[in-house]
């Protein structure tokens, strides 16, 4: 790997493809200790592909609350995020499933360009330390310094669905059923008037329309749902644990190194993770791939596990799991458990990592002259 020694003083400018969470989290980090920094986006403006999407940050893999972990990281927390500690889940035969918890187990929060969102007010806070972010500009080549953010390279899952206006009451509910979305889950969320309804399916994606119809159906009988100027919306997630995060030597952060949650696709914390953890191995001279091996591989590692396990056990196996879960009397330290190394998980590696396999090849590329923002031919993997 190349890194001047004294990174921290160094005046050169870094340069980041890509203004996600990852990117705009290692930007942040970067300009706290007084770099320069030029953020290019593709797109026109922050959260472009998601619209205004809802989605929900995870509370649940750590003891500390999320919010309180990005606060000492440094993370402007001014974003919108409603608490969600009451909930129903529903399973493939209809019974509901009711989650309550102390704390919450996850903060509902917008993605997008519009005010109160995560990228909004990340954007917020790297502009205010003087980050140029650039729009409309699409990195085809980083040949300087810098840190490769772009976001998902393949389709390992969808979700798919609608954005809407409701009268419904703010809450969350979800469905295990392999009918409606092939395992996975779909799932409503509702806030402020405002909602999204999606099937997150991990197969059988050509049929992809008629599990969000049955999804659709499914939660108007069981939780209510009414939708007001439905606004088709969708994406992908891809989801692989890299041998190597870097590509030539510039680390990949985010979905771009394929971090995610593969059991269910909470992946932002991981962006924002690694983003900020590429950053400080620019600051440092720390090897990237050994601090995100350290953070988050062993998560990421029973993430895979969990996956070839959910995906195996049908909808009978919901069915229990969902039994388990709720009747636990703290289901946020239940579902922790669960995401943490373990070892039974780590015997189950081997066996799961012949399950699951991303759709994308491993293209960790090694040619340490490569300038691809994303590489794929040069790849020695
Ligand atoms: C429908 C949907 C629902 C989801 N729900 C949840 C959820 O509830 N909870 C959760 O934790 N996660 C969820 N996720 C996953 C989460 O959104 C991602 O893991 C997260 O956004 C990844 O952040 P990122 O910064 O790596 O990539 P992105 O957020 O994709 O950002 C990458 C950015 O790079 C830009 N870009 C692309 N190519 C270039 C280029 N060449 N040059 C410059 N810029 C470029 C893109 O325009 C984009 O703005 C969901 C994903 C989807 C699709």
């Amino acid at each position: 790997m190349i890194v001047d020694q004294d990174n921290s003083q160094s005046s050169a400018t870094i340069q980041i493809a890509g203004a996600g969470p990852a990117g705009l989290a290692a930007a942040i980090v970067l300009a706290k200790a007084g770099r320069q920094v030029v953020v290019h986006e593709a797109q026109h403006q922050v959260g472009n592909r998601f619209g205004r999407d809802f989605q929900g940050l995870e509370n649940w893999s750590t003891a500390e609350d999320v919010l309180s972990i990005f606060k000492k990281l440094g993370l402007e927390t001014d974003f919108t995020a409603q608490p969600c500690c009451n909930g129903t889940v529903f399973d493939p035969w209809g019974t509901a499933h009711t989650i309550h918890s102390e704390l919450p187990i996850f903060y509902m929060i917008e993605r997008g360009p519009g005010p109160g969102s995560l990228d909004s007010a990340l954007l917020k806070q790297a502009c205010s330390l003087g980050v140029e972010v650039r729009f409309d500009s699409r990195l085809k080549y980083l040949d300087s310094e810098g840190i490769l953010a772009v976001g998902p390279r393949a389709a390992d899952a969808i979700a798919v669905g609608y954005h809407f206006d409701t009268d419904m009451e703010d809450g969350f509910w979800a469905i295990c059923d392999n009918r409606l979305a092939p395992k996975g889950y779909a799932y409503l969320l509702v806030m402020g008037g405002r909602g999204t309804m999606k099937s997150c399916m991990f197969s059988d994606f050509k049929h992809e329309k008629a599990f969000v119809e049955r999804s659709l159906e499914t939660f108007q009988r069981l939780a209510g749902l009414e939708m007001k100027n439905p606004v088709p919306h969708g994406g992908a997630g891809n989801f692989r644990v890299p041998i190597s995060a870097y590509s030539g030597r510039h680390p990949q952060v985010g979905e771009q190194a394929g971090f995610q949650d593969t059991l269910w696709g909470f992946g932002i914390r991981l962006a924002i993770s690694s983003g900020m953890l590429a950053g400080q191995s620019l600051l440092t001279g720390e090897n990237y791939d050994d601090l995100w091996r350290r953070e988050l591989l062993p998560q990421m590692e029973t993430s895979v596990v969990n996956r070839a396990l959910y995906s195996l056990v049908g909808n009978r196996g919901y069915r229990w799991f969902l039994k388990q879960m709720t009747s636990s009397q703290n289901i946020r330290r239940s579902l922790r458990r669960q995401y943490q190394s373990s070892w039974p998980k780590r015997l189950l590696k081997p066996w799961a990592n012949t399950r699951y396999q991303s759709q994308r090849q491993d293209v960790s590329c090694n040619h340490v002259d490569c300038h691809c923002v994303w590489c794929r031919g040069c790849s020695t993997a």
